[in-house]
């Protein structure tokens, strides 16, 4: 297979050392055999390693080529639907146990960043920037919801305070998480591979996995070698494409545009984002943005259901960045990229087992820096025969999307032109 290459974004140019690792040659034995090396498979690797088992990681191209080295950034917490939905879809009780785990994922990612010492520009503070009342109110209600679930480092932000977070007269209001945060990702990603390793894990690089063999030891195959393992955990996500379709008709890739612009004088930066946090609108399409740490806008959104790349990568975010901050019309964008991501119909991550001895997760669904590294953890601990949680979330109904492979892409597209016609009316 061709070396494949970092997409060329602001990540790949400001990365850390990135260290080659070998391509699967001939035949390897382990303990746990991980598909993909993003957050999902490095966050289980680290949690089986830090637990006494041998793990090997193949990728098909190179560790955090997926979404988890292009993203925003954004270390939101919760899930991608509010716990109230999650008590009204699946019951109180299961609410409960994810409620519970809600802010599990931020923990981990700051728990290795200082063990492994990963040097990945880690900000404290996210601001959810609301356009309409009705967003505010909303808003309000998720936080007094999410309260009694023991989240405390929520509050509401007046129209007079939005200034504090976001210097733009495009919002209503909105509400902080200082629990939330943000990241250079690549670099996060990378910091993990290289915790892996130095505890004895193996990372294979350029290793597309074209098969698995399932038995009591499944074989995993790729074009020049295998793993036999006690156990595989199969982790691809968006770029899985048809290796396993008995899982992957239950999401669909979904590309977003990212860019970044020429470095800016740090008092106008300062002046655009005073407290330093993330921000991310609440639209249904919506917008993320943030300050990187030498003084970069990095901005986000747009969407391509089925995980096509639109032609023109700033063609939506660009008018969208002159919208919140007109003073930028002259800035230049030296990046700008895309990636895909994993969606579920319900919007909720979908964990089950394709045999006895090998689990999946996937369809983060967006919001997935905080929950991959829950969820890894959860696969990881399933391999321990700690299966609680695992239980918890593998009995969450994943449901196939309508119109199955052929029509899920339009048919997705016009329930988001509802939704986005209702947040250009402001109902
Ligand atoms: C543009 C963009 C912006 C985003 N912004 C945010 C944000 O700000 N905050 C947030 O919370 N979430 C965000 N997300 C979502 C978040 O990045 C993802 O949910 C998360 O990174 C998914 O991690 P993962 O490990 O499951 O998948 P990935 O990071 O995609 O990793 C999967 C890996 O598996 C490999 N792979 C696939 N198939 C095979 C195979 N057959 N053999 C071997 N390897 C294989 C791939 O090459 C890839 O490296 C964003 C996503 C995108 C695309």
């Amino acid at each position: 297979m061709a070396n494949t290459p970092y997409p060329q974004s602001y990540y790949a140019a400001s990365a850390n050392a990135v260290t080659p690792r070998p391509v699967l040659q001939g035949e390897v034995e382990t303990d746990v055999c991980v598909i993909g090396a993003g957050y999902t498979g490095l966050s289980s690797a680290l949690f089986l390693l830090e637990h006494g088992f041998r793990v090997a990681v193949l990728e098909a191209a190179k560790v955090g080529f997926g979404a988890s080295g292009r993203n925003g950034g954004q270390i939101v917490n919760g899930y991608s639907r509010d716990l109230e939905t999650i008590a009204r879809r699946y019951g109180p009780d299961k609410a409960q146990r994810l409620g519970e785990m809600s802010l599990e994922g931020g923990r981990i990612i700051r728990e290795r960043v200082a063990k492994y010492n990963i040097a990945c520009d880690l900000v404290d503070g996210g601001f959810f920037a609301a356009f309409t009342d009705k967003q505010v109110r909303e808003m309000a209600h998720v936080k007094a919801h999410w309260e009694t679930h023991g989240h405390s480092g929520l509050e509401m932000v007046s129209k007079a305070e939005v200034g504090r977070y976001v210097k733009s007269d495009r919002y209503v209001g909105g509400m902080i998480d200082k629990l939330g945060g943000h990241i250079h990702p690549l670099n996060l990603v990378l910091g993990e591979a290289a915790a892996v390793e130095r505890l004895g894990g193996k990372i294979f690089e350029q290793s597309r996995v074209t098969g698995v063999d399932m038995g009591a030891n499944p074989v995993v195959r790729t074009a020049k070698g295998s793993v036999v393992a006690k156990y595989v955990l199969v982790c691809g996500n968006a770029y899985l494409g048809n290796l396993l379709p008995k899982i992957t008709d239950k999401m669909m890739p979904v590309s977003s545009q990212v860019m970044a612009t020429e470095p800016l004088d740090p008092a106008l930066i300062e002046e655009m984002l005073p407290a330093n946090y993330c921000v991310e609108d609440a639209n249904y399409v919506l917008d993320y943005y943030r300050r990187t740490a030498d003084n970069r806008l990095l901005y986000g959104g747009g969407i391509g259901y089925g995980g096509q790349d639109p032609a023109n990568l700033t063609g939506v975010i660009r008018p969208n960045m002159l919208k919140t901050f007109p003073q930028l019309a002259n800035t230049k964008i030296e990046f700008a990229w895309s990636g895909n991501f994993a969606l579920t119909l319900t919007r909720i991550p979908h964990m089950g087992k394709l045999a006895d001895n090998v689990y999946f997760s996937h369809g983060d669904s967006g919001h997935g820096v905080t929950t991959t590294h829950l969820l890894g953890k959860i696969l990881g601990e399933a391999v321990t025969g700690h299966s609680g949680r695992y239980d918890v979330w593998s009995s969450l109904q994943a449901l196939p999307f309508p119109g199955g492979t052929t029509f899920r892409v339009p048919l997705t597209m016009l329930g988001a032109w509802w939704y986005g016609m209702r947040d250009k009316l402001g109902v």
